[in-house]
């Protein structure tokens, strides 16, 4: 189902015009618009799901096989050293469109991009709170 007024609904269906570099029946990869690097796709559903907690579980699974194919060929044609997968869930999490989609985000030696986090640091005993609280 398409949702109105969702700017990567409309992109996804060919509504709106992009940079496409893939599409089938369920899924279109695009450029981004701000790349963060040479290659910068994104993949999105072309049915809406605001983000991974909305995902169906058999699109979560096609996701990554996609993405696999995607970044084989960026692999291969762009020669990029690495590739980062980023895909944010909520505003806490950066996510800035709601509209599920997965970053790809090749990445070449020296491209000066930081796609990291600051390590934290923790006890045993908080670590085991926090299995605790996870675990089955
Ligand atoms: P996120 O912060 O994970 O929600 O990422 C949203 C991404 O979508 C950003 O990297 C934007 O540059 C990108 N973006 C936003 N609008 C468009 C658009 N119309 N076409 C392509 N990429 C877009
Ligand atoms: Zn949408």
């Amino acid at each position: 189902m398409k949702k109105e007024d969702c700017i990567f609904c409309k992109i996804a269906s060919g509504e709106i015009p992009s940079k496409t570099l893939y599409e089938d029946e369920d899924f279109r990869v695009i450029l981004d618009l701000g790349p963060a690097t040479k290659g910068h796709a994104l993949i999105l559903p072309r049915e809406h799901a605001a983000d991974l907690f909305e995902l169906p579980e058999e699109t979560a699974a096609e996701v990554l096989v996609l993405a696999k194919r995607i970044a084989a060929r960026m692999r291969e044609r762009l020669h990029c050293d690495g590739m980062n997968l980023v895909q944010n869930n909520g505003e806490a999490a950066g996510q800035t469109v709601s509209h599920f989609h997965l970053h790809l985000i090749p990445r070449y030696q020296d491209d000066g991009q930081k796609i990291n986090w600051v390590p934290g640091e923790c006890t045993q005993e908080e670590l085991e709170n926090v299995r605790r609280e996870l675990a089955e």
